[in-house]
């Protein structure tokens, strides 16, 4: 569904990422792991063509995406959630979902604030809430459902489980499994080997903007030594 292929990216003269190369099929969750700076939000901004790569291309679903302006490659389905949460703090949680409703897609689900409320049961408690009165992870779900009303086929997910209680990391780690039945593909960044082991069917390790291994979650728990050298566990 998504293909990353031979991407570099730069910030200025400083060399990013280098020939990035993974796929993520449709369906499935892929994890792509490292340490702080190892490039995991530059690789989510690449592929949202927030950072334009300087060379490599991008492929969703079988369309070059490569150097399009970043809301139509939203329009073409891609939900982006970024690690800062970006929640209207002056606006109650149910306005937050308006302004991020679209127009149903072909092939994707309609999400309605009904549906989002039965994903995120906290949030239904606080529909009337305004934004800024919400706690951390609150914002964070906020954040998620916000794009969900955008109804992407292919969600990215920036360190999903950063900055919140573990109670909600472990609510998080069920509705990307529910997104997944619905039959949307993910792809998240994560630090916590331990909750992309509870969600991801893939995974991609990047260590200073270079793919170290790509593979299955079973390939990696096989290769012990591949999570001690890479990530912090
Ligand atoms: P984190 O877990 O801290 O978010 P990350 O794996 O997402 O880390 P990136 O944020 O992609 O890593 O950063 C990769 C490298 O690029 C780091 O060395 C970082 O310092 C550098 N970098 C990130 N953003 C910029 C920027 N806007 N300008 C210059 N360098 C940047």
């Amino acid at each position: 569904m998504l293909e990353v292929k031979d991407v570099n990216s730069f910030y200025g003269k400083a060399h990013v990422l280098n020939d990035l190369n993974f796929r993520v099929d449709a369906g499935t969750v892929v994890a792509l792991l490292g340490r702080n700076g190892a490039g995991k939000t530059t690789t989510m901004k690449s592929i949202m063509q927030l950072v334009k790569p300087r060379s490599g291309t991008v492929t969703y679903k079988g369309q070059n995406i490569t150097g399009w302006p970043s809301h139509k490659v939203a329009r073409d389905g891609l939900g982006y959630v970024p690690e800062e949460r970006r929640i209207f703090t002056q606006l109650t949680v149910l306005e937050n979902l308006e302004v991020g409703r679209q127009p149903p897609r072909d092939g994707s689900t309609t999400w309605t604030e009904t549906m989002v409320f039965d994903l995120f049961p906290n949030l239904a408690e606080r529909r009337n809430n305004l934004g800024k009165a919400l706690s951390g992870g609150e914002q964070q779900m906020l954040t998620i459902a916000r794009t969900l009303m955008g109804n992407p086929a292919f969600i990215l997910l920036d360190e999903p489980s950063e900055g919140i209680a573990p109670v909600i990391v472990e609510q998080m780690a069920r509705v990307i499994l529910q997104l997944k039945s619905e039959g949307l593909t993910v792809l998240l960044s994560e630090q916590n080997l331990h909750f992309a082991q509870a969600v991801a069917d893939g995974v991609v390790i990047i260590e200073h903007g270079t793919q170290k291994f790509v593979g299955s979650l079973s390939e990696l728990q096989a290769h012990p030594e591949i999570r001690d050298q890479y990530l912090s566990v």
